[in-house]
């Protein structure tokens, strides 16, 4: 039998600063923009995990130990890596996932400024010291909660890592990171330029796997918290198993981003917004324009839109979506959605790609854009994340019956609107049941030093997991109070 030769070495867990053969079970792992075998992922088990957990409490003492200012030092050689790296990394990201190589450059643009952020916390988590009574001070102190879990989804292979990996080290917690089966080259990558960087072994581990390796991370005594980002169904799984025991949990889910486009909006701008929102990384962005809520006539933003849609080519500035199960799904909405009276106004189901033969597995899973109008409430595509490149229209009479639309979907991550208004965009800031809002903007991402987090379904858990609002999560106070004078009265506090 041939042997072939895979474009990637087979991927390998990452425990106590190196790479760590598990002999387990392995899975094939597929580029979709073709849909050859590019890597193997070990599949591993309880016991992998308790490697890594054994390695991870014993670099917290010497790391938890080490001043930040001195953490900082790591962080900031390992971002001027990532920049080094730059074009090696974003090729990974392309590869394994399928996003464009421009999308492939911002995602690893943005690692960048997530451990920018990083590297400002010693600026940001000083503590607060009072004298309380005569001699008598307390103070209040971070502290970090020791080995923490981080889980990921396979659309962002490098920065959904990067939401977790810097803050939660930066802070003083040494971490096992699960990434997504589907990618899990980029994460292998990761842990090499962090030790490049100086980060000492244990610090970071990887431990690669499904399903097992997620439950038995949720149930390791060991791991103090746990951080996902991932579907609905399985966030709200692992929100639960997690804190039943009794660990803290931040669980992000899926979204059903509305945008709310009202007649006034200016045109241009709108439809290649919307476009853009929709289309993004094929559409398989948790922020990404699911639904546009059309609020009275309209009809020249559609067919502008329409218009932008038909610049976007399957295989060179849109990529594929992520498997031939997402592709077949996709299809199963727009089909359902036409049969039950919906207008496919752009058809983006078996788009020519280049050297290429869409769906039929080897030839990479393209959809091109579509536009899907006179949806309604009832429909499947109305409700349930789609996650590939199509935007359904639902229609409205006014700004109250759309904002009624928006609020009803089960979702929170984005809502965003699009007009000229200031009265209606405030509308729109205010009643909007959704943790991130854009006002004329399509992917309202809140940039560093700006938390990111949704609302309703599409998170479980206190805190957001960027930004200043994961300080809280990854950190816990201590307070101390201390009196250095014998000769002081003593009272009720003594
Ligand atoms: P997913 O839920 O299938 O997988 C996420 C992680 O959970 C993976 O590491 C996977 O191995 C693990 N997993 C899968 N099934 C599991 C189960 N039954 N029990 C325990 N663990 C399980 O998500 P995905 O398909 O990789 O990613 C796409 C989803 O992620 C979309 O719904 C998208 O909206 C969401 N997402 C959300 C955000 C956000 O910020 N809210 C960001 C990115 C992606």
């Amino acid at each position: 039998m041939a042997t072939i030769t895979l474009k990637y070495p087979e991927v390998t867990n990452f425990i106590a600063g190196k790479p760590e053969v598990n002999g387990q079970q392995k899975m094939d792992v597929h580029s979709p923009l073709d849909g050859t075998v590019i890597s193997t992922v070990p599949l591993s088990s309880a016991s992998d995990l308790d490697k890594a957990v054994k390695a991870a409490e014993a670099a917290f003492p010497a790391w938890s130990g080490t001043p930040i200012k001195e953490r900082s030092q790591i962080f900031f050689r390992y971002r001027e890596l990532l920049f080094k790296n730059r074009d090696e990394l974003a090729t990974l990201v392309h590869t394994e996932n399928g996003k464009t190589m421009d999308e492939s450059y911002a995602e690893v643009d943005k690692s960048m400024e997530l451990c920018e952020f990083a590297c400002s916390l010693p600026q940001l988590i000083q503590g607060e010291v009072l004298e309380v009574s005569k001699g008598v001070e307390c103070r209040i102190e971070r502290k970090p909660l020791g080995v923490v879990a981080s889980i990921a989804p396979f659309n962002f292979p490098n920065m959904v890592p990067h939401w977790t990996i810097p803050n939660a080290l930066m802070l003083g917690n040494t971490m096992i990171l699960k990434p997504s089966e589907v990618v899990p080259i980029s994460a292998i990558r990761i842990a090499e330029l962090l030790k490049e960087a100086g980060l000492p072994d244990g610090v970071f581990n990887v431990v690669h796997g499904d399903r097992a390796i997620v439950e038995a991370i949720c149930d390791h005594p060991g791991i103090k918290a746990v951080s996902f980002v991932g579907s609905t169904t399985v966030a709200k799984i692992v929100y639960i198993r997690a804190t039943a025991s009794l660990k803290r949990a931040l669980c992000l889910g899926g979204a059903k981003n509305h945008l709310l486009v009202l007649p006034d909006a200016h045109l241009e701008m709108t439809a290649s917004n919307v476009v853009a929102s929709m289309s993004g990384c094929a559409g398989q962005r948790c922020m990404a324009a699911a639904q546009m809520v059309g609020i009275g006539a309209v009809e020249p933003i559609i067919q502008q839109m329409i218009v932008e849609a038909k610049k976007l080519i399957p295989g060179k500035n849109l990529g594929p979506v992520i498997s031939k199960v997402a592709y077949e799904r996709i299809l199963g909405f727009i089909e359902e959605a036409e049969k039950a009276g919906a207008k496919v106004l752009l058809d983006g189901r078996n788009p020519k790609v280049e050297g290429r033969d869409p769906g039929s597995g080897p030839g990479g899973y393209y959809l091109g854009p579509t536009i899907i109008d006179h949806v309604t409430a009832d429909m499947r595509i109305s409700k349930e994340e789609v996650f590939g490149p199509v935007i359904s229209i639902i229609r409205a009479k006014d700004l109250d019956a759309g904002i009624a639309i928006e609020n009803a979907n089960p979702y929170g991550n984005a809502a965003a609107v699009f007009t000229q208004s200031g009265g209606n965009a405030r509308q729109v800031m205010e009643r909007a049941s959704a943790g991130m809002i854009g006002v004329n903007i399509g992917v309202p991402v809140p940039r560093e030093p700006f938390s990111f987090g949704g609302w309703n379904d599409s998170k479980f858990g206190t805190c957001d997991i960027t930004g200043k609002s994961s300080i809280e999560f990854w950190t816990q106070l201590k307070k101390t109070t201390t009196k250095w004078n014998p000769e002081g009265k003593v009272n009720w506090m003594s």
